[in-house]
């Protein structure tokens, strides 16, 4: 067992603010609540701050605060047994313990995002905020709750490198070396199910040429002032 009194007790407080902020905005956007949840690991740690099982809370998951931040270790365990991480934290460690180039994990349950995890149609860059679909979003074909580290590992290999996965008929997981990074790619991804199923609607579709895409170097992804202005903006918002 990790011994707390070890960490900087401002270094897990400044992360569970951030986790915090990411579970207003994400509530904010409609995509999680009740269920759902963004998590951080602890820097230079083997532990996560996750949003606790709030399952049956009667607060708002845009009021949250670092208070309603567990702390689990990799095996899922809380280290205050006052409060746990959710049943679906395998998701969270089952990633971290397969990608040390990730910092967090926002899971969530955002409608046009599980639209697009019942089709047979993929979803393509239409937006120039969320490009990174062009490197293919996966969907993990199996629609129960993910909450044992055995089917946290395939959807953790399914994920393989990318930034997103989708969960048949249930969610996406969007992930980054940030919490700013994780949670707008997380609200991008779900803005751009939207604008794709809007624009499907209005006629043949086109998207971003791919060797715009190579040559810009957009593929990538937004850069980092991008996402910060966005995560900036949204802390406003949330606060
Ligand atoms: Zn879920």
């Amino acid at each position: 067992m990790i011994n707390i009194a070890n960490i900087d007790p401002k270094l897990i407080s400044a992360t569970k603010h951030e986790v915090a902020t990411a579970t207003r905005i994400l509530a904010r956007e409609k995509m999680i609540g009740p269920f759902g949840h963004p998590s951080s690991r602890i820097p230079g740690t083997d532990l996560v701050a996750i949003l606790g099982d709030t399952h049956f809370s009667v607060k708002l998951l845009t009021e949250v605060t670092e208070d309603d931040i567990a702390l689990i270790d990799l095996d899922g365990e809380p280290l205050d047994p006052e409060i746990s991480g959710p049943g679906e934290r395998f998701i969270h460690t089952q990633i971290y313990r397969a990608r040390p180039d990730v910092f967090s994990v926002v899971h969530a349950h955002p409608m046009y995002c599980i639209a697009f995890s019942v089709v047979d149609r993929p979803l393509l860059p239409l937006w120039h905020l969320c490009t990174e679909v062009s490197q293919g979003v996966p969907v993990h074909m199996k629609s129960i709750q993910i909450d044992s580290p055995q089917l946290a590992d395939e959807l953790a290999a399914l994920l393989g490198h990318r930034s997103f996965v989708l969960l048949h008929a249930h969610g996406s997981v969007a992930v980054g070396e940030s919490m700013a990074t994780a949670c707008v790619r997380s609200v991008s991804l779900e803005r751009s199910a939207r604008l794709q199923s809007i624009a499907e609607t209005l006629g043949s579709t086109k998207p971003i040429d791919s060797r715009e895409l190579s040559e810009t170097g957009v593929s990538q992804g937004l850069t980092q002032a991008e996402i910060n202005a966005q995560w900036d903006y949204w802390k406003i918002e949330a606060y």
